[in-house]
């Protein structure tokens, strides 16, 4: 392990940093007048090369001006595989007479490139009288991972051909390889389709409101109305993806075009209502859309036949051996809506034909019948996480996205022997904050992901089983575009969150270090400027944590341990029923209690500190086991495994509304607290007393403000084993303290 310290002496400002750098005294003066050679490597390559030194450095090599006695750059395909750098990594050297860049590809090449631009200093001057001194080097370098992904999204706004291409330039300045092109969702269908000309006449425009927030846009009054011109939007033509994906090629980078089925999908519908589960009129979405409604008809041999159609002319455009078919959140349901599938008599029909056992088994089949479509052409399919459940092949790829479950899906996938792609929330989401009052960003608050945390990415994270770990091949970046009007924002929020992913993927893990990552940032963000990229100028930091743990260790010597909070580092949802609720830094589980047959516990809570008063809610959590490290897995589902039950209760209602779902050992139990509104200035919104009974089957809660009230609240019946573990469960609900650090001593009495 190389100590920072020691980095910093044997390094150049290099991102991501190389594998091995070795100094040497002494300069190389590059001018004009060097001699620009080229061997073994093809017209495009050469063409992009001179491009480069003259958008970059102000340099144009002719044959004519060259001359060997000012030195010579050479690009060198090697003729001998050179085993050492691989399929991506390469050698340069500068020394006094000159500059040798060396790969076994012309990607390698690319990257050499890249490097040798950040060895010019960030402020020359392009085209410099007196020649761009470069420090004389050696470099050996090659990536960690083969994935070193970007994905952007260009349903919810839509960028034109010239902004994708400054991505992709970005991409190569810090050897990113991959890039992901979300081209289809609720808010626009963006690629040509020449069988379905509806998708591009109306499922790529969208009723436009200038000047509305994202967020407001949601409102009622802002709905589209009967017969208003769609006026939003656009696609791109099969031309302009050929001329991108050309472009990318230059530059190393392979371009994966991802449509969004089988949910995500109201512009699809917009253009084609006949593929729906019923009549319901779908417009392409304006604003936030959720919960989804929207879903293609599984039960449609239609849909299938035109899902087909679209990944064959997909096949046709697009080089890359994989096409994404999303996948992701198609099963939300709501209290307002049951799901289409489970009320459409044709999707009905299709699970009871297939003898499915559920909705959620009919898009698994259709996910297969197109991951066996795709197949045909030699594709293979990706898909966010959530495919794991519907029973892919091993050969698809799986996009870890949802952070909130941990190595949950890490650990499914690797069961299943699917590679991974790691992209989780809680480090790669770019749309969310970088720094923490940003008045740069409009729209609601968002959740935190400061520089220094997407710069502890690791596309493995620590402690992951070796069986999982060998099936990561990458990382990845994902900018959502739902406030991202422009590609000035876009480039806000990329940048320089980018350059900290780019040596989580490449650098090896003894080669990165903060400290020094942090140093270099000043000069390459003049060079972005230099560039004329827009980026954000503080440096996020990550928060610390406050919790104390000696308080709420004490006072029961049963207790099986506190829960420790990394206030910094957690994210994380409780599933069950198809009911999503998100936590996010506020929750705790703070004890868990081991109990045997019936039992009566009583909780009586104390909270000191700050903030206090914005907890939402206490309630006890009931399991059957206690998997010491299963910090996760206490409130995420595996699989069919776990299932909740979960009581609500409204304010001195009825206990209704229990909910129920494929869960088997995790039972949550707590009361609904005050709703925002109802909240005056020092109103308690939380009962301060906890009883949890168990008679049986039966489950008896009782809470209060100040002492316990005669009657139940709840009574529950749960099949429950003799021996369980109780654990003291609380959060907060409230956007505020999304946003700040509170944390509160716990004790059970
Ligand atoms: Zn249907």
């Amino acid at each position: 392990m190389i100590s920072c310290q020691q980095q910093a002496v044997n390094s150049v400002n290099i991102v991501p940093e190389p594998v091995q750098v070795e100094i040497q005294k002494g300069y190389f003066s590059l001018s004009e007048k060097s001699l620009l050679l080229f061997e073994g490597t093809d017209c495009a390559f050469e063409q992009y090369v001179r491009q480069y030194f003259s958008d970059y450095l102000g340099l144009s090599f002719s044959q004519e001006k060259g001359n060997e006695k000012y030195g010579t750059v050479i690009f060198r395909l090697n003729t001998d595989y050179d085993k050492t750098v691989g399929e991506e990594g390469y050698r340069l050297e500068v020394n006094k007479e000159g500059i040798t860049l060396t790969a076994n590809t012309h990607a390698g090449l690319v990257y050499a490139l890249q490097s040798l631009y950040q060895l010019t200093p960030a402020d020359v001057a392009k085209n410099s009288p007196k020649g761009i001194q470069i420090p004389q080097v050696k470099i050996v370098d090659y990536p960690r991972f083969e994935w070193r992904g970007s994905h952007r999204d260009v349903s919810r706004h839509f960028f034109d051909v010239e902004h994708i291409k400054r991505h992709l330039d970005l991409m190569a300045l810090y050897k990113m390889n991959k890039f992901h092109w979300h081209l289809t969702d609720d808010h626009g269908w963006r690629l040509e389709i020449d069988k379905y000309p509806k998708l591009m006449e109306i499922g790529a425009w969208r009723v436009d409101r200038p000047g509305i927030s994202w967020a407001k846009l949601k409102e009622q009054e802002y709905a589209p109305k009967e017969g208003e011109p769609s006026t939003y939007g656009g696609y791109y033509t099969k031309e302009q993806v050929r001329d991108i994906i050309n472009y990318a090629a230059q530059r190393g980078i392979e371009v994966i075009p991802e449509i969004e089925i089988p949910g995500h999908c109201s512009e699809i519908l917009a253009a084609y209502p006949e593929f729906g589960c019923d009549d319901f009129p779908y417009y392409v979405q304006i604003g936030p859309y959720w919960p989804p409604k929207a879903i293609l008809c599984g039960g449609n041999d239609k849909v299938m036949t035109f899902l087909k159609d679209v990944i064959d002319e997909m096949a046709e455009l697009f080089p890359s051996e994989y096409i994404h078919i999303g996948g992701d959140e198609a099963f939300i349901e709501s209290e307002t809506f049951k799901h289409n599938w489970e009320l459409c008599p044709k999707c009905q029909k299709r699970i009871k034909d297939l003898k499915l056992k559920n909705p959620e088994a009919l898009q698994g089949w259709m996910i297969c019948e197109i991951e066996q479509h795709a197949k045909k052409h030699g594709k293979k399919i990706i898909g966010w996480d959530e495919i794991l459940e519907g029973g892919v092949t091993a050969d698809a790829i799986v996009m870890y996205w949802r952070g909130w479950l941990g190595n949950e899906p890490l650990m499914e996938a690797a069961h299943k022997g699917n590679l991974v792609i790691s992209t989780p929330t809680t480090h790669c989401y770019y749309d969310y904050n970088q720094i923490e009052e940003d008045p740069n960003q409009e729209g609601p608050k968002r959740h935190y992901l400061p520089l220094e945390k997407a710069y502890a990415f690791d596309p493995i994270p620590e402690g992951l089983p070796e069986e999982a770990a060998k099936l990561i091949i990458g990382g990845q970046c994902n900018l959502w575009a739902e406030y991202l009007y422009t590609p000035k924002e876009s480039e806000y929020m990329l940048l320089p969150r980018l350059l900290a992913l780019s040596e989580s993927v490449w650098s090896p893990v003894d080669r990165k270090c903060w400290e020094h990552f942090v140093k270099k940032l000043p000069e390459q963000k003049k060079r972005l400027s230099a560039l004329g990229y827009n980026y954000c100028d503080e440096v996020g930091l990550i928060r610390e944590a406050k919790f104390n743990k000696n308080k709420s260790d004490v006072g029961n010597p049963k207790m099986k341990g506190s829960f420790t909070y990394d206030f910094a580092n957690d994210m994380y949802t409780l599933r069950g029923g198809g009911y999503d609720m998100w936590y996010e830094r506020d929750e705790f589980f703070m004890v868990w209690q081991e109990v045997t047959g019936d039992f009566k516990l009583s909780a009586k809570v104390a909270f000191e500190g700050e903030g206090a008063h914005l907890l939402r809610k206490m309630g006890l959590m009931i399991r059957e086991s206690l998997d010491e490290d299963a910090r996760h897995a206490n409130v995420s589902l595996h699989g069919n495994m776990l299932a909740a039950l979960q009581y609500r209760m409204e304010k001195g209602g009825e206990s209704k509304d229990i909910r129920s779902a494929n869960q088997t050992n995790q039972y949550l139990i707590y009361p609904e607290g005050l709703a925002p509104e109802q909240v005056e200035e020092n109103t308690p919104i939380m009962p301060d007393h906890l009883m949890l009974e168990r008679v049986g089957n039966k489950i008896i809660m009782k809470t209060g403000i100040g002492s316990y009230s005669d009657q139940p609240d709840a009574t529950v019946e749960i099949d429950l084993p003799k021996k369980c573990y109780v654990g003291l469960f609380i959060c907060s609900h409230s956007v505020d303290l999304l946003e700040t650090g509170y944390f509160w001593n716990v004790k059970l009495e």
